[in-house]
């Protein structure tokens, strides 16, 4: 089968590799659509250091090709999400709640990593039964496979934010992650959404999503602005969905006391993150950062299907491009070089 893999650090390409086998309780899926993440440029970076003809990709929906002699709930023909994050169940970790850190810290994260990714004609799935969902008649491929990722860690961010019903919001920057966060809120009842964002583009998918005012950082003040349109008191949740430091600090002075600071960003660059130390209140001020990887599991991708089949939010606006597998070095370039205004490049199988 055909697979595009990371050759080494900053060298992506396709490569011929075998059609994977499951062991008695995987599942091998025969990819249909598949989504490029911001974080596939950062492990060709080198981010989890050097990797040589890794299968990139965690993000995509598919069809069942094969299970193993212990699967129940899925057989071949199945439409079927994969998590991104692919749990051992039987982990510590995952039986006190913390699945994406099974094995180890972010060792829920398999795709791409530990094992081949996602980017190919088929790949394999441990724990099948609690790592895919059914997708429903009524939602397309294109919408399911927002739900790997984006969808469960835009939603992690207001889930772990603690947003109360009528609450303020601010969404610190509104890319995929961060607009599915604003979504987010929106869903879990926040009163006032503020999107931190500059290109117009993004500003205006953010309306789209829950946004009731955009700040744009290039143009003002993000901090004192936040702070003025909440009475100078500041938000009950800010979300970090960018991962820079400079931006956490910003959610942490703009958070109220007794407020939350959730991040969902990357932090990939520098030795520390910054807290800001008058504005955490000397230490004092009972703000709580939250922090989390994408959850996966059978159940929550259930309940991210839900939000699709009963049209709640649409997430197939965030597509910008659309490339046939074959084109995948192209695409690949488009998101990593973050070309002609891309937000999500989906891949097409045949
Ligand atoms: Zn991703």
């Amino acid at each position: 089968m055909k697979a595009f893999v990371m050759r080494g650090i900053g060298r992506v390409g396709f490569a011929d590799k075998p059609i994977p086998t499951p062991g008695p309780d995987d599942v091998i899926v025969k990819t249909t659509r598949a989504l490029i993440c911001t974080s596939d440029s950062h492990t060709v970076r080198g981010a989890i250091g050097p990797r040589e003809n890794l299968t990139l990709g965690h993000e995509a929906v598919g069809v069942v090709h094969q299970v193993g002699s212990n699967v129940k709930l899925f057989k071949p023909g199945d439409r079927v999400l994969v998590g991104a994050i692919t749990p051992d169940w039987g982990d510590p970790a995952s039986q006190a709640g913390h699945s994406s850190q099974s094995g180890a810290p972010l060792g829920g994260w398999k795709f791409s990593n530990t094992k081949d990714g996602v980017f190919a004609e088929y790949f394999h799935v441990n724990e099948g039964d609690a790592n895919m969902a059914k997708i429903p008649d009524s939602v397309s491929d294109e919408a399911a496979v927002y739900c790997a990722d984006m969808l469960s860690t835009g939603f992690m961010g207001a889930e772990n934010g603690y947003i109360p019903i009528g609450g303020t919001v601010a969404v610190f920057a509104e890319g995929p992650v961060g607009l599915m966060a604003t979504a987010g809120a929106k869903l879990r009842g926040a009163g006032l959404i503020i999107g931190v964002e500059s290109v117009p583009q993004r500003q205006e998918l953010a309306r789209h999503f829950g946004a009731d005012v955009i700040v744009d950082f290039s143009k003002e003040d993000a901090v004192a602005r936040i702070l003025a349109l909440t009475g100078g008191i500041g938000v009950d949740t800010a979300i970090e969905a960018l991962g820079s430091d400079v931006t956490f600090q910003s959610c942490v002075k703009v958070t109220k006391a007794g407020g939350f600071i959730s991040n969902c960003g990357y932090h990939g660059e520098g030795e520390f993150v910054h807290v800001p130390r008058v504005e955490w209140g000397v230490g004092m001020a009972e703000k709580t950062i939250t922090t989390g990887l994408c959850p996966g599991g059978r159940l929550r991708m259930e309940r991210l299907l839900r939000i699709l089949e009963m049209k709640r939010v649409d997430p197939t606006v965030m597509t910008s491009h659309t490339f046939a597998f074959d084109d995948m070095e192209r695409a690949f370039e488009v998101m990593d070089k973050k070309l002609d205004g891309v937000i999500k490049p989906l891949i097409v199988f045949e």
